[in-house]
């Protein structure tokens, strides 16, 4: 099967392409495609928005995903408004700088971030699956790995070190989007009326 990938995201095209079932083939988005508003109030229907505009222009599926990360002190914020916590254009450090100043002496430091991967089809197909993974928001910035809010999460299931100390294969071990990925072959499975291995 062939996927156009809806996200203009180095890093993240990247982390998808290395958690792909081998049997899928993915394709760059096309330069064509400008830039997709994201307008729903809910990560999956942006995902789908996303994949829509895509898989239309191709006349083919494509993928997509969006990403929240969810703040317990901060009632779940930035979460759907993540990319641009800090405001226009979009800025990872200073959504970093800012989720820090918004946490400066918060005792509950909890969160999550949340994943749906849509995969979609020019036809009016229309499937999602989502991944989770609880952590802490770090005091500072620590490493230099990944992206995005990488640098400020501590996942649960790790040794205290942030995402972007960790490898690419330790972060993809635990990551919300490796667990929405890990259920992407049986998706496609069930698509293509194949096995899922
Ligand atoms: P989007 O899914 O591309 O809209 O991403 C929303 C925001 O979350 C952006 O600021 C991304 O940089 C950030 N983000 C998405 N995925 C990750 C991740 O795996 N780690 C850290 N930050 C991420």
């Amino acid at each position: 099967m062939r996927l156009v990938c809806a996200s203009a995201n180095p890093a993240k095209v990247a982390e998808l392409a290395r958690l792909m079932p081998p049997r899928v083939e993915l394709l760059p988005r096309p330069a064509a495609v400008g830039d997709v508003e994201e307008t729903a109030p809910t990560l999956q229907g942006n995902a789908i928005i996303k994949a829509v505009e895509v898989a239309n222009h191709v006349e083919g599926w494509a993928i997509a995903d969006d990403t929240g990360l969810e703040v317990t002190a901060l009632g779940g914020e930035p979460g759907v408004r993540s990319a641009r916590y800090a405001g226009e254009p979009p800025d990872d450090a200073r959504n970093r700088a800012r989720l820090l100043a918004a946490l400066d002496g918060v005792t509950d430091r909890t969160a999550r971030f949340r994943t749906v991967v849509a995969i979609v089809s020019w036809q009016g197909d229309m499937h999602y699956e989502t991944g989770e993974c609880t952590g802490t928001i770090a005091t500072e910035e620590r490493g230099s790995n990944g992206f995005g809010y990488d640098s400020i999460f501590v996942p649960d299931e790790g040794d205290g070190r942030t995402f972007a100390e960790m490898s690419a294969g330790e972060k993809d071990a635990i990551s919300h989007r490796a667990r929405a990925m890990a259920k992407v072959p049986l998706l496609i499975a069930r698509i293509t009326g194949t096995s899922p291995d």
